[in-house]
This record gives C-alpha cells, sequence and structure tokens, in this order.
C-alpha cells in the first residue's frame, strides 16, 4: 500500500511538474517521500527560488501561505486543509494593531509562525534561526516581538533592545517543565541537552544548548556525544536517526508531539497532486506586503 502510494506519489510529481517540501516535524514517510525536507528559515528560502510549477508544501497553514507569497506564480498546495497552528492563530490582525498603538516607537518583529494579514501589519519577519540576527540589525531600540513569547524572552537575555512580548506560545514546546530535564538528566548524565527556543524560559536556562532544528540538527551531527537528549517536535529524530547512525537520541518528553503536523499522510500527499488541492492563496494587497517583511528577512540570512 505505502509503495503503491510512493509510485503514484512520484508519477503525479512529474506530471505536474511539482516538487515537494516537508518540515523537520512531519511524519517519517512524508519527510521520506519530500524533495527538501528542512526548518521554516530553509523551506522559505526554497519556496522561493523552485524552479517547478506545483510547490506540495507538507507543513502547516502558514508555511504554505509563506511559498505562495514567495512564489505567486506557483501552484501551493498544502495536502491536509486542517493543518493549522495554534501558535499562529494567537496573534491577530486587530489585536497586533492596538498594540502598536500603544508601542508607536516598537519595530515588529514577527516569527514566521504567524498568518500572511499579521506579516502584512509587521516590520521584519524571522525565524528561530535567525530571529537574534533580524532583531539586533533593526535601529528601533524597542521590539515588538509577536506571537511567541518563549522565543521572544530567549532574544531578549541576548539583546540591548526593549523586547515587548506577545502572549502567545506553542503549545507542543510549552509541554516540557523543568522537572523534565532533571529526569532525564538523572537518567543520562552524560547525555547533552539540546532545546528549541520555542520551549519555557526555565527550560532553555536549564539546557545545554538552544537551537532551531537546522541548528538541532547541526549540533547532533558535531557533537561527540554518544547519546544526545532533543527538546522538540519528535519528528526531529526521522533526520536525528539517519544522519547520524552511530548517536542515539531520546526525545526529552513524550509530550513533544505537534498533532497538526502529524496530519498529512502519504494519501494526502497523493489526493494533493491527484486533485490540485488544496490550493494556497494569499490576496495581492496583502501577500505584497507581507513578501516585504519575508523578503528583508531573506535578505540579512543569506
Ligand atoms: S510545533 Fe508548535 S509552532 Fe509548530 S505547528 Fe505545531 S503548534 Fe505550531
Amino acid at each position: 500500500m505505502t509503495s503503491d502510494l510512493v509510485k503514484k506519489i512520484e508519477r503525479l510529481k512529474k506530471e505536474k511538474n511539482a516538487i515537494i517540501l516537508a518540515h523537520n516535524y512531519q511524519i517519517d514517510e512524508v519527510q521520506a517521500i519530500a524533495d527538501y525536507t528542512g526548518d521554516s528559515l530553509g523551506l522559505s528560502q526554497q519556496a522561493a527560488e523552485v524552479e517547478e510549477d506545483v510547490i506540495v508544501f507538507c507543513g502547516v497553514d502558514f508555511m504554505a501561505e509563506s511559498a505562495a507569497i514567495l512564489s505567486p506564480d506557483k501552484t501551493v498546495l498544502l495536502p491536509e486543509r486542517n493543518a493549522g497552528c495554534p501558535m499562529a492563530e494567537m496573534v491577530t490582525v486587530e489585536g497586533l494593531r492596538a498594540k502598536k498603538k500603544e508601542y508607536p516607537d516598537a519595530a515588529v518583529v514577527c516569527y514566521v509562525n504567524s498568518s500572511a494579514a499579521v506579516k502584512a501589519e509587521s516590520d521584519i519577519c524571522c525565524t528561530s534561526s535567525n530571529a537574534l540576527n533580524i532583531v539586533e540589525s533593526i535601529d528601533n531600540d524597542q521590539i515588538l516581538f509577536v506571537p511567541d513569547d518563549n522565543l521572544g524572552h530567549y532574544i531578549s537575555q541576548q539583546t540591548d533592545k526593549e523586547v515587548i512580548l506577545w502572549a502567545g506560545r506553542c503549545i507542543t514546546h510549552h509541554r516540557v517543565q523543568a522537572n523534565h530535564l532533571d529526569e532525564v538528566k538523572e537518567a543520562h548524565p552524560e547525555a547533552p541537552i539540546i532545546v528549541h527556543p520555542e520551549c519555557r524560559p526555565e527550560v532553555v536556562e536549564a539546557a545545554d544548548y538552544v537551537g532551531s532544528t537546522s541548528q538541532i540538527l547541526k549540533f547532533a551531527s558535531e557533537s561527540d556525544a554518544e547519546i544526545i537528549i532533543i527538546g522538540t517536535e519528535m519528528g526531529i529524530l526521522y533526520r536525528l536517526n539517519n544522519e547520524n547512525p552511530d548517536k542515539t537520541f531520546y526525545i526529552l518528553n513524550q509530550g513533544l508531539i505537534c498533532k497538526n503536523m502529524k496530519l498529512t499522510s502519504l494519501k494526502h500527499v497523493a489526493d494533493a497532486l491527484e486533485n490540485v488541492q488544496y490550493r494556497i492563496t494569499v490576496e495581492e494587497e496583502i501577500r505584497v506586503r507581507a513578501k516585504e517583511t519575508l523578503d528583508k528577512m531573506l535578505e540579512l540570512s543569506r
């Protein structure tokens, strides 16, 4: 069944001149058939440069929206239309406009995990890979950081700028508590603990290394440690295990599973290609303004 679906996907991909992009948190089978697997920054960079006519985006809706913003002449498909991001939904345009009035001198830095409309209201985007560089590149002394207060807090500890936080966060990473680190340290005292900056401040504080998924992958491949504890969504284990067969990885907590990231199946990908569904488009006026914020970020991330 799986191999039939894989063959069907390969055939349809050629017929439709399509490319499959998948986030590092997708299920193993979907990562395995992707042409490119990466984090939000890497996927945005890919989406901006693809030559194929169709982009099948295996991730959540804001990621496919970013691809549609960056490559408006391509057909962008989200295979599972219910794949959203609870954190992205924690900031609305109306709420952001009200906050901007409270802080008229602040530059708005918008985490890429946000809607196109929120990006359009912001000054510049960032991802967890480049957030500090982006914040430091801005002239304003005051930064309004939306929507992830955990990432915003992590950045605020490394800059002299005043970072105003928004009350939003990733429900998956926020599940990890500091006592989970104590338990794992007791079981594996030699193993470094590496976590994503979407985790709570006290978790980030207690970790040995903090980074985006691409930075976690790099750390793991360069580390001499034989056992490494991973504090991000467990889909990352697919690449960690494939790329480091001589190392052992344990997930920090079993709660590190994002159900939205797990919605997309091989069947959804095949259906997306066959029926050209579900097409993601962004209203042109919003797209143009949102693109400016993504372009500024990509320019600073070269
Ligand atoms: S892991 Fe967190 S930030 Fe990523 S899609 Fe899931 S809820 Fe959103």
